[in-house]
């Protein structure tokens, strides 16, 4: 019996996300009756996750260093965002980055004067990262979740919790090795959470019955601001900061990326879409949080 990934319920409903083929699976996104969350049934199997994360997933390291302003393409909240929260929020230096891609955010904040580890699933990549960036030190994901004494001031997850099938497990795990008064700091996708963006894609879906969709189902679930922010109670985090904003994607980012009338109205809405956020500032599809582990724990 498939249960919801942020409060447990077994009670759930179709949603109006299509079912996506692939890998030779059919893969539906049910809804939670109880929090409204929206999560993949099933939960893709080992070889599933080699075909959606193949070797060539990542490669080597990005050594170069980002303007604090520049928004990266995909990501809303700049680097610069990251900065300023870490200021306020860590009480020392030592960081981690659990899920540093080619850690790029990881030689960035030690150029400003942090240090930061790396966490990545894939133990080639590991290597290579030792290799290209003697200064931090990187980890496996068993190797870092194995260890659970306290060590850093803050650990970073930058996109990476909505690929989790085990996101509470995790987010424990990650809390245990916060050093008293340390904190998480997590951005990413809130999906399901209102815009004109979301609305729009609803509808469509809503509209075009039976399409056959063949993604490769990397998203496990599609969360809103609000059970977002009770799963991270659930887990068992006092939230310090919670802000939401609107980021084109899925949608195209520029006019060149538009292709057809199809994208030309998609990059339209996307824009007025965001413009709107500035007024309504609940709406959006992007969160970026900070909470600190809290006493009961
Ligand atoms: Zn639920």
């Amino acid at each position: 019996m498939p249960r919801c990934l942020f409060c447990t319920s077994e009670k759930n409903t179709p949603s109006y996300l299509p079912d996506t083929h692939f890998n030779n699976h059919t893969f539906q996104y049910l809804r939670c009756n109880s929090c409204g969350l929206i999560y993949l049934d099933p939960f893709p199997s080992d070889e599933d996750y080699k075909v959606m994360y193949p070797p060539t997933y990542q490669a080597g390291a990005n050594p170069q260093i980002i303007p604090d302003d520049l928004k990266l393409p995909g990501l809303r909240f700049p680097y610069g965002k990251h900065y300023e929260l870490i200021e306020r929020y860590a009480p020392g230096k030592k960081l981690a980055d659990y899920g540093c891609g080619h850690a790029n955010f990881v030689v960035n904040v030690m150029a400003k004067g942090y240090s930061c580890d790396g966490v990545e699933f894939n133990p080639d990549h590991i290597k290579v990262l030792k290799e290209e960036v003697k200064a931090a030190d990187f980890y496996s994901i068993p190797e870092f979740l194995a260890d659970l004494s306290p060590k850093y001031d803050l650990i970073r997850l930058s996109y990476v919790l909505e690929h989790l099938d085990h996101p509470l497990e995790i987010t424990r795990k990650l809390i245990a090795r916060l050093n008293p008064g340390g904190v998480l700091l997590i951005e990413g996708p809130i999906e399901t959470n209102p815009s004109l963006a979301f609305w729009v894609r609803k509808m469509y879906f809503k509209l075009v019955k039976n399409k056959a969709a063949t993604h490769s189902p990397t998203h496990i679930f599609f969360s809103n601001a609000r059970n977002q922010r009770d799963f991270f109670k659930k887990a068992g985090l006092d939230e310090l900061h919670f802000e939401v904003a609107e980021n084109e994607w899925p949608f195209p980012e520029n006019l060149k990326e538009a292709a057809g009338i199809g994208g030309k109205f998609k990059w339209t809405i996307a824009k007025i879409s965001r413009a709107l956020q500035h007024v309504f500032k609940k709406w959006g599809n992007t969160f970026i949080y900070i909470g600190r582990r809290n006493n009961a724990r």
